[in-house]
This record gives structure tokens, C-alpha cells and sequence, in this order.
């Protein structure tokens, strides 16, 4: 009969403790996250795919297409295309694709470019159906991020465009070695030494 009771006691006591810890926490700030309709703020030290920055003078990318980053990767998971635009100083990429599935986060690419254009991106939801989901094109990639920040949008050059750029860069080549072997040649008068 006593132990009859104090079963009844002990339960009691154990309900009780339950909805003391219940009712603590009823009135404290929801700490869960509703993932997938609620996103949390990564640390500073995370590191998702390697991605291009958003140079905050020109509000666009700082790569130059030098493919040191391509060269290095030791999984060869990025390709890298450009070109020098007429009245450029400098190659511009016109393709910029990594592809994140082999990628190790080594760093390596982020560490090798010349004008720190690469940084490790915020995102984590990086699963998908098919391989070619982690195919990142990082030109689309960041004319999104553009458009998210309300920034103008980096357009990408047609083929039409790179071809007409790469017609102007071989004539100016061609020019320019004309040139200097002008420049080699004797002029008339001049004695050739032997
Ligand atoms: S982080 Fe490493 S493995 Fe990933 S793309 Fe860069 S160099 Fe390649
Ligand atoms: S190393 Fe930097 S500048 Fe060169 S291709 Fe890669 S991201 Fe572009």
C-alpha cells in the first residue's frame, strides 16, 4: 500500500519537473530554426564554394582571366575563359565555371589570384539532384548576387562580342609586329654589319 502510494508520488513529482522546464521556456525567444523557410547567418570563419568577389568600387568582379587559379586547383575543377577588350587594359573574363562537387575547400585558388578577386561564399545549401547542380557558373552566380544587392548587372559577352575581340587583339598583334620589324630593318643608306 505504501509503495502504491509512492508510485503515485514519484509520478506526480515527475510531472511536475516536466512542466517546470515546459513552462520555463514557454515565454523564452524561439531558438530553433524554421529551416528551410528561415536561413541563419553563417560565422565569418565558414567556408562554401570558392565564388568571385564583388569589388565594392566597380561593383563588379576583379577577375582577369589568368587562369592561376585553374593551373593550381588540384582537382582541375575550374575553367577559366577571357579576353582583352578593345580600349582595355586588362583580360576580362567571359567565363568562369567551378565545379564544386570534388572541391575540398583547400584554398588554394583563393590564395594564388593575383587581384583577390576569389572568396569563400556564405552558402550552405548545396544539395542537389543531379551532378550538374554543383556545375557553378560564377558569372551568373554573381549577376545574381548583383541583382539581390540591387547593383547594376555584369553582363556576360556573346560569342559574337568575344569573337569580334579576339579579331581586334590578333590585328593589333599583327600590327605591332609589323612594327618592331620595320623597326629592325635597315634604312636605306645604312650599312648592314656582317
Ligand atoms: S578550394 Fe581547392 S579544390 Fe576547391 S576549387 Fe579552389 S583550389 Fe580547387
Ligand atoms: S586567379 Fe583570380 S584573376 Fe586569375 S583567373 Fe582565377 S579568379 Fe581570375
Amino acid at each position: 500500500m505504501i509503495n502504491y502510494f509512492k508510485e503515485i508520488l514519484v509520478g506526480f513529482w515527475s510531472l511536475l519537473a516536466g512542466m517546470a522546464v515546459t513552462i520555463r521556456y514557454f515565454t523564452k525567444p524561439i531558438v530553433t530554426v524554421q529551416y528551410p523557410r528561415e536561413k541563419i547567418k553563417m560565422s565569418p570563419a565558414y567556408r562554401g564554394y570558392p565564388r568571385l568577389i564583388i569589388d565594392p568600387e566597380t561593383q563588379t568582379h576583379r577577375c582577369i582571366a589568368c587562369e592561376m587559379c585553374a593551373r593550381i586547383c588540384p582537382s582541375q575543377l575550374i575553367t577559366v575563359e577571357g579576353i582583352k577588350f578593345p580600349g582595355e587594359k586588362q583580360k576580362r573574363a567571359t567565363k568562369y565555371v567551378h565545379e564544386h562537387y570534388y572541391c575540398s575547400l583547400c584554398g588554394l585558388c583563393t590564395e594564388v589570384c593575383p587581384t583577390s578577386a576569389l572568396e569563400y561564399s556564405d552558402e550552405y545549401r548545396l544539395a542537389g539532384y543531379h551532378r550538374e547542380d554543383a556545375v557553378l557558373d560564377h558569372l551568373v552566380i554573381l549577376q545574381l548576387r548583383q541583382t539581390a544587392a540591387g547593383l547594376p548587372v555584369t553582363a556576360i559577352p556573346s560569342a559574337e562580342e568575344i569573337a569580334a575581340a579576339a579579331a581586334a587583339e590578333a590585328a593589333a598583334k599583327e600590327a605591332k609586329a609589323k612594327a618592331a620589324a620595320a623597326a629592325k630593318k635597315p634604312q636605306a643608306g645604312e650599312e648592314v654589319k656582317e
